[in-house]
């Protein structure tokens, strides 16, 4: 049975379906305020935003650090939406927590054993990303570390993996829902802008995964994707998100 408390006023359980958007990075107080109003109006009760960014390349944009979680901040007090956010190591735990009501860990650090060990002390939802080279089992194991650890407030993520296939940035691994409803007990979820790379191919993954199963989705939306400072190619305008918010409600017919 799915059941986890989120803040007072939401929960996740088993009937419900969790719509998880915003930036892929927290920029400006103007880009997450503003997009995470438009978000709101739209019926999206947790935002995202990143700001300790795991780039592939050093010289990227690494995130805002504190400053973001501050903004992210401002934008749960005036909005009154979730936040998540990821951590990327040990030693900003304790500040991410403090800000954060879901704990995002990233794929790359998927199984950091010790990051997984040390967020699992602590009392809040975690959502828990595949690694792109990691089997089904792989995830599963290191959501073993959460559990064992005491948090059992568990939600999993496909969100591609690395296969030889080049035409989108991972694979969706759609299969990963049925699969990993059938192991664990926990929510899944699908993020389908990472696998997709490109804004057009987020539609149809969301799709496909929510009609397979998945019990939320958490997708890439920023007010103006052309000028993102990360993952510019695949994130959705605000106007594009409703347009694919209206056909998942159809799907999960959720009102
Ligand atoms: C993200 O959510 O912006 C992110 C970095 O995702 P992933 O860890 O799945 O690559
Ligand atoms: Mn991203």
């Amino acid at each position: 049975m799915i059941d986890i408390k989120i803040n007072d006023e939401l929960e996740l359980t088993d009937d419900k379906f969790l719509m998880i958007a915003g930036p892929c990075s927290v920029e400006s107080e103007e880009q997450i305020l503003g997009v995470a109003r438009d978000l709101k109006k739209i019926g999206v009760n947790v935002l995202r935003g990143g700001t300790f960014k795991p780039r592939t390349q050093p010289e990227s944009f690494q995130g805002l650090g504190e400053e973001g979680l501050k903004l992210l901040a401002r934008a749960r007090e005036e909005t009154g939406m979730a936040i998540i956010t990821e951590v990327m190591d040990e030693e900003n735990l304790p500040l991410v927590e403090e800000y954060a009501d879901i704990i995002q860990i990233g794929s790359r650090n998927s199984q950091n054993f010790s990051l997984l060990k040390a967020v699992s002390k602590y009392n809040k939802p975690v959502l828990l990303k595949r690694g792109f080279g990691n089997t089904i089992d792989e995830l599963i194991g290191s959501s073993k570390y959460l559990a064992l650890g005491g948090n059992k407030k568990i939600m999993l993520v496909e969100r591609g993996i690395r296969t030889f296939e080049t035409s989108t940035r991972f694979t969706l691994d759609v299969s990963a829902v049925p699969v990993l409803h059938e192991k664990t007990e926990y929510p899944v979820l699908i993020d389908p802008s990472h696998p997709a790379g490109i804004n057009r191919y987020v539609e149809p993954l969301a799709m496909a995964g929510t009609a397979a199963g998945a019990d939320g989705l958490i997708i890439e939306v920023h007010p103006n994707p052309k000028e993102a400072l990360s993952d510019a190619a695949q994130q959705l305008t605000v106007p594009e998100f409703m347009e694919l918010y209206d056909k998942i409600k159809r799907i999960t017919e959720i009102t």
